[in-house]
């Protein structure tokens, strides 16, 4: 039953999304099966009849001409409807369904990135989805055209030879025992294989990205990663051996017991019947032996549907348990939308632990960031300052403890309109196959205003003259993944375009978690310092594990193994002569041994 819910459901999408689809499937299946029915049923028993009653060769040829003149437009239809209707309604259901994919993966938590559990689900959602719909199509054609063919074929049966039937149903209640193993074993095999799918497509990842291309051609590391792809590879095989033996014994018992039923048991039967008692014609006897084949076919290929069925209701479940996966970081119905203008900050006792992780990440962390204020949060990698950043933006939710925005708890808040009031650059911020000027606004630039609002961003961030010598200025596109002349900007060129982000954004807190990390001290002090002038009145926090641009900041907090251990500003710090001065003078020592260098 839920099997049936789950194709409906599916069936509803597809209908939405392509129904002219559904239309032509519905209207080849009907056609052909109605033609394969007058065949095996009537046009045999016809000719055999004309010949019998001795009608002139022309108007049997007319006859066979008509039939062929009908059977040759439904080929057509079955051309069409595979060379022109297909084709085009693919793209359009995969567009669909890959929408509805990709609109749930940005909806889910974060920390599901990280749980292998969701990315089976999500990897077998992606990878079967459009093959399955062919799947479920195919099967609701086959299904149509079983039907009609079993009212045909149980109509002549139960007119000629009604005798017949109870051998039919045993048959079919023991192949139907047998099939059913069968389509369990196919199934188990491809639910206990999608954990290797998972791995062996991240090894196709990383060939195929360009992120990952320097480092395979410079280094071995490709070595490791070709070894867990030929062991999941293995691994894979070897549950699809175990698994496909088992449901290659299935089938073949099943065809033995259908092949046995009826050529040794039904069709001698009638024939029997035939040569002993004549209670037919000769005409009739192909008709009620094709019946009762045809009829025997028809109960195997029910079985086969009902499994399919079922198999890919199982499959719609697996799809449908990721649609309705809801995100562990609930939103209040009454949620409040923050406006954008000054605001303070607070985290009050927080800790973070990871999922999965075996200790937290972040402790006890007390913090108060006044609107306009310049945060620095400095310390070691590993820290634990990232992870601050993330939690601050609501990317993930507290263990224990809170965080305030304008001393209301920031889960009362709207995520989507909470988070919009920060302005943040990552570490690993990334450039996306789009126009110059929506990599800056981060969304589709709808109006003049925008525009200028891009250009004055970028020049701010000093990169505005560079971006006039692209052939189309602002509106050049990025990378070479949708367009062979998009623009390869360089390391330092991506820097100032995320940069230009944060001055774009009219957000009133901007985050730089070492976006400029890639420069050296002494430029990254510059763009901090720009950064600094160009936000000014907004609150800065900003991620170093240089100290230099520290000083910049009204308040630096020192972290260290997921605790804050010291906080004032430069000068305070220095005073205590604690960790921070300490790692200062060493940096800058070391800073001055390379000059000297
Ligand atoms: P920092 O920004 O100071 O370099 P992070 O916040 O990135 O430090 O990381 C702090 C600790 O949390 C590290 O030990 C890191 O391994 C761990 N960590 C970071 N991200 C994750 C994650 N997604 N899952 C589990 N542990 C993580």
């Amino acid at each position: 039953m839920k099997s049936i819910r789950n194709n409906l459901f599916m069936l509803r999408i597809i209908w939405r999304a392509a129904p002219r689809r559904i239309f032509w499937e519905l209207l080849f299946v009907c056609a052909d099966c109605a033609v394969e029915l007058v065949y095996t049923l009537f046009f045999l028993r016809f000719i055999i009849g004309c010949i019998e009653q001795k009608i002139a060769f022309g108007q049997i040829a007319v006859c066979i001409l008509g039939y062929f003149g009908v059977s040759a437009l439904v080929s057509c239809c079955g051309v069409y409807l595979k060379q022109a209707v297909v084709p085009q309604t693919n793209v359009l259901i995969q567009s669909k369904l890959m929408d509805m994919i990709y609109q749930q993966a940005l909806k889910v938590d974060l920390s599901c990135y990280e749980n292998p559990k969701f990315y089976d689900i999500y990897t077998q959602a992606n990878e079967e989805v459009l093959t399955r719909t062919t799947e479920i199509l195919s099967t609701m054609s086959f299904l149509v055209s079983i039907i009609m063919s079993m009212i045909g074929f149980g109509a002549a049966v139960l007119i000629y030879e009604p005798f017949i039937l109870p051998f039919l149903l045993a048959a079919m209640v023991l192949v139907q025992a047998v099939q059913r193993r069968f389509v369990e074993a196919r199934f188990t095999r491809r639910k206990a294989t999608v954990g290797e799918r998972r791995k062996m497509d991240y090894v196709n990842r990383v060939v195929y990205l360009q992120d990952y291309a320097k480092d395979l051609r410079l280094t071995h590391i490709f070595a490791p990663i070709l070894r867990n792809f030929h062991e999941a590879a293995k691994s894979s095989r070897e549950v699809s051996r175990r698994y496909g033996k088992r449901a290659g014994i299935y089938r073949i018992f099943s065809s033995v017991i259908s092949s046995l039923t009826v050529f040794l048991g039904i069709q001698s039967i009638i024939v029997y019947r035939y040569l002993v008692f004549h209670q037919y014609s000769f005409g009739v006897l192909t008709t009620v032996l094709n019946a009762a084949s045809g009829l025997d076919g028809c109960l195997g290929d029910l079985i086969w549907a009902g499994a399919r069925l079922n198999e890919n209701g199982a499959f719609i479940e697996n799809f449908r348990e990721f649609l309705s996966y809801q995100p562990k970081m609930k939103e209040k119905e009454d949620a409040v939308i923050p406006q954008n203008g000054r605001h303070d900050l607070e985290l009050k006792g927080v800790s973070f632990c990871y999922e999965g992780a075996e200790k937290p990440t972040l402790r006890h962390i007390n913090m108060k960031i006044l609107a306009g204020q310049k945060i620095a949060l400095v310390g070691h990698n590993g820290a634990g300052k990232s992870t601050l950043v993330k939690l601050l933006m609501r990317l993930y939710d507290v263990t224990e403890g809170e965080i305030l925005l304008d001393g209301i708890n920031i889960k009362e808040y709207q995520a989507k309109g909470y988070r919009s009031l920060f302005g943040t650059i990552f570490q690993d911020f990334k450039v996306f196959a789009a126009t110059v000027a929506e990599n800056v606004l981060l969304k589709p630039v709808t109006n003049q205003m925008e525009k200028e609002r891009v250009k004055e961003a970028l020049q701010e961030s000093g990169i505005y003259k560079k971006i006039q010598t692209f052939p189309n200025g602002m509106d050049s596109i990025l990378t070479k993944e949708f367009d062979e002349d998009g623009i390869l900007m360089s390391g330092g060129e991506s820097q100032k375009l995320a940069i230009a982000r944060v001055f774009a954004k009219d957000s009133s807190i901007a985050i730089l978690d070492e976006p400029s990390s890639a420069l050296d001290p002494i430029s990254e002090y510059e763009v901090f310092e720009n950064m600094m002038k160009a936000c000014k009145g907004k609150t800065v926090i900003f991620v170093s594990h240089r100290l230099s641009s520290a000083t910049l900041a009204d308040r630096i907090y020192m972290m260290e193994d997921g605790e804050i251990i010291e906080e004032g500003n430069h000068q305070e710090l220095i005073e205590k002569n604690g960790k921070y001065a300490e790692m200062f003078f060493k940096q800058a020592e070391k800073y001055r041994e390379e000059e000297v260098l």
